[in-house]
């Protein structure tokens, strides 16, 4: 079947955020093209695969409507359910916390968005890379070229458009993880201290195994390496390694303008993660319903696509705010050595550590 040439909306990226954008601009009665350069979307593995039961949502983000709605996550994209954080300082005690989360198998869940968004009506087009775009038109790297009313840029940390037209820069994390079997009990762990100079490392139990990684910010790690950091930290545990992974994330929080003229940012292109923990998954499909129903409401009734920040800032603006804010406090402690790190993580100390990963205003103040 030969693809229609003109759109009303491109989505560049089915991630998340990309198809997540589009189930609801298709739902909205619009129709859209994603075009990934990956096939099957979602490999290779590129996450810790770790996100907050819908519960655990309504309680971070308590401004974002209709949680159920936009998170269905399919049994079948679940390995286990974890009840519990752990804190970890450099040395080894941690705060516990009650936390109520999913263990993905991240694969199957963009998977699962990708059909959901199709059982909507969204048009895909994969293993095709976007190479530029010029006013409508989005062109690939083959040389095919498709033009669309609305062009959406949901293309991760790398996004063409992205890079294309906003100047604007954000602090890129490098991560590294590994999945290894075994058995490593029900605790999700954070680990924090010279072993991930100015990020965290994470063990993360998975059905029968675990996702286990680190993430630093160069600018601290005083001449160590991630390769060897991560390898250092994947050491601690006992197991086969089965997989090997990388990438990148955006830590300094959105930037200031998600929209330009017909063209829309949303995920990790528009720095939806929040800072303080680097969970993106969940944030990007807040951004995605969003701007999917604005769009939608922009091509049917001339709302204007601005709207998106509107509301981007009434359901997700003091989150992001109190992240972006525990994160530039976290930076200036986690520099420090590892025995100031282990006074700072204390019984007196435990809520307000509690408060700022979790995106709350560390002080009780409002
Ligand atoms: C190692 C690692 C661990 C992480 N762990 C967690 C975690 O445990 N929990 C959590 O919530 N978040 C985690 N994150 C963050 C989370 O993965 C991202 O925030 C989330 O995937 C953002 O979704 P997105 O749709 O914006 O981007 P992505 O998921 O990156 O999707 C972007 C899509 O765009 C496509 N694309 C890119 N460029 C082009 C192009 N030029 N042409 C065509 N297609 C293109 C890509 O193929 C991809 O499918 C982690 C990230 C990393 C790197």
């Amino acid at each position: 079947m030969t693809l229609k040439k003109n759109w009303e909306v491109i989505v560049i990226g089915g991630g998340p955020a990309g198809s997540t954008t589009a189930r609801y601009i298709a739902e909205g009665d619009c129709e859209v093209l994603v075009i990934d350069g990956r096939d099957p979307i979602g490999t290779p593995l590129q996450c810790g695969e770790l996100v907050p039961t819908n519960d655990e949502m309504r309680r971070l983000c308590p401004d974002v409507p209709d949680i159920d709605d936009l998170l269905q996550t399919p049994s079948s994209a679940i390995s286990r359910k974890t009840s519990e954080m752990h804190l970890v300082p450099p040395s080894g005690k941690p705060l516990r916390y009650s936390f109520e989360g999913f263990m993905l198998n991240r694969v199957l869940h963009d998977e699962a968005l990708v059909d959901l968004a199709k059982s909507k009506g969204v048009e895909y087009l994969v293993d095709s890379r976007v190479d530029s775009i010029d006013g409508n038109s989005v062109k690939l790297r083959d040389g095919r070229e498709f033009s669309a009313k609305v062009i959406v840029g949901a293309g991760g940390h790398n996004d063409p458009l992205r890079r294309n037209f906003w100047n604007e820069s954000s602090l890129k994390i490098p991560v590294k993880f590994v999945l290894m079997d075994g058995d490593f009990g029900d605790a999700v762990e954070l680990h924090f201290g010279s072993m991930a100079p100015g990020g965290y490392a994470w063990m993360f139990p998975k059905k029968n195994g675990a996702n286990i990684g680190v993430g630093i910010q160069n600018k601290f790690s005083r001449g160590k390496n991630l390769n060897d950091l991560t390898k250092d930290f994947v050491n601690r545990y006992d197991g086969n390694i089965t997989f090997t992974g990388a990438g990148s994330l955006p830590m300094s929080g959105t930037i200031t303008t998600f929209v330009k003229g017909n063209y829309v940012l949303v995920g990790d292109s528009a720095g939806m993660v929040l800072p303080s923990n680097g969970a993106g998954i969940t944030i990007a499909m807040i951004g995605g319903r969003i701007a999917g129903q604005v769009i939608s409401e922009h091509l049917k009734s001339g709302v204007p696509l601005s709207e998106f920040e509107i509301r981007w800032k009434k359901q997700m603006g003091k989150v992001m705010s109190n992240s972006k804010k525990a994160f530039i406090f976290g930076s200036y402690i986690l520099r420090l050595p590892d025995w100031i790190i282990n006074l700072i993580f204390n019984r007196f100390t435990k809520p307000f550590v509690w408060r700022s990963i979790t995106c709350r205003n560390m002080f009780f103040i409002f």
